[in-house]
């Protein structure tokens, strides 16, 4: 098949003119550093838009989970419920604060942290207090179950909202169902400041907190006075200004976004597939990234090692490695799924709970065709399709053919 002259990427910025314009005004008002109006107006824009009180913009995501992480008291030596199939960066945190994060399986309904390996690990770890959880891929997670667990064992939750904002579960945003929230602005994600990220939190106290820590954490005095850490964390005002003017874009990103999952899902409506699924009646995903995943039944031999993979191409069947490597031979750019993070050689020793009560990471995911955690399985057979607001009908049918041809 003929190759895309101009690639076709999984998601990439897509600008719109007024982010110069914002950043433009910052240049010639000599606002460069980390203070002025974008980032006011930023800050005004999204807690209005996602409808929380407080809203503190940060150099990235990761730096507003830190934060958050901090916000929660972590302390050495702390078990810490993290979703497990996600990307590092939701549970990295944890570990700069000397907490030890403890992975709750996914289910196969959202593809999002369990609920049930969620109680089974309260039930092992009574003492725990805060849990972190993602919502994949723009797709709101089992927040009424998650919280009712929470609160009652009186754990505060941490929403790592950085793949998911404009999402809504039950009408209201992700990004204000935890004590602490955070979204991301970093390249990829649905709308962008080349970098940054936010936290979220109806706390005015903490949001106080995380303004101070995120300057260096200096206190009220003539010379530059310490009485805590501080870090070096806060947006600046010209990436504030790209954010800015992409804000007002967020909805038509995502009905974009949701038309090239609505045409795959069409364009696959009978191969051994399915989309990456959702609670259509309680939530309405972004569609940041769409992805699928094979059939049990229709998927051909595949091994992964820790850093490559190898498959046995079959008839009517096939695996997600053929399917990259098929998407890539086009020239465009699909992902595998995030791989879990207790399969993870930096996090192979942590605690890792499934529906079961207990489960940890091994070679063979699966015995007697039955897979042994749900993260594994959902990361042997599913991948991430290009999901380029940029992309072209046209385009995107071809990429629907070139995957067609891989179960022929
Ligand atoms: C992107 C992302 C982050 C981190 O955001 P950055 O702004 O890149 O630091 C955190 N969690 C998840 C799930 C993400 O996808």
């Amino acid at each position: 098949m003929k190759k895309f002259e101009n690639k076709v990427w999984l998601s990439s910025p897509t600008m719109h003119g007024d982010e110069l314009k914002y950043v433009t005004e910052a240049y010639e008002t000599n606002w460069m550093s980390t203070v002025g109006k974008n980032i006011n107006e930023v800050e005004r824009m999204i807690s209005e838009k996602v409808g929380c009180k407080y809203a503190v913009a940060l150099s990235t995501g990761t730096a507003a989970l830190h934060l958050a992480m901090k916000l929660a008291n972590i302390k050495q030596g702390d078990y810490v419920f993290c979703s497990d199939m996600t990307f590092a960066a939701t549970v990295n945190p944890v570990t700069y604060e000397g907490g030890i994060p403890v992975f709750i399986d996914t289910e196969y309904d959202t593809w999002n942290m369990d609920p049930i390996a969620l109680e089974k690990a309260f039930e092992i770890y009574p003492e725990v207090k805060v849990v972190v959880v993602a919502h994949l891929y723009g797709t709101p997670g089992k927040i009424d179950e998650i919280k009712a667990i929470c609160d009652k064992h009186g754990a505060i939750i941490i929403e790592d909202a950085a793949e998911s904002l404009g999402a809504t579960y039950k009408g209201k945003e992700t990004g204000t169902f935890g004590a602490f929230n955070v979204i991301s602005f970093n390249g990829n994600k649905i709308i962008t400041g080349s970098s940054g990220g936010m936290l979220l939190t109806d706390d005015l106290e903490a949001a106080n907190k995380v303004r101070k820590w995120s300057t260096q954490s200096r206190e009220n005095a003539t010379w530059y006075q310490h009485e805590e850490v501080g870090y070096n964390y806060r947006m600046s005002n010209v990436i504030a200004g790209v954010v800015r003017g992409q804000i007002p874009y967020l909805e038509e990103h995502i009905q974009q976004k949701k038309a090239i999952y609505e045409r795959y899902k069409e364009g696959f409506k009978d191969l051994p597939v399915t989309m990456n699924p959702y609670d259509e009646d309680n939530s309405e995903p972004n569609f940041w990234l769409s992805c699928m995943i094979i059939d049990e039944e229709a998927m051909c031999q595949q091994v992964r090692g820790e850093t490559d993979a190898l498959y046995i191409s079959e008839s009517g069947k096939s695996c997600p490695t053929e399917i990259l490597d098929a998407i890539a031979s086009i020239n465009a750019e699909g992902r595998p799924i995030w791989k879990p993070m207790h399969m993870q050689p930096i996090y192979r020793m942590n605690p890792f709970i499934t529906r079961d009560g207990n489960g940890r990471a091994r070679t063979n995911a699966y015995i007697d065709g039955q897979a042994l955690d749900v993260g594994m399985d959902i990361f042997n057979r599913g991948l991430c399709l290009p999901s380029d607001n940029k992309m072209t009908k046209e385009e995107q049918d071809i990429i629907i053919e070139i995957i067609r041809e891989c179960f022929k």
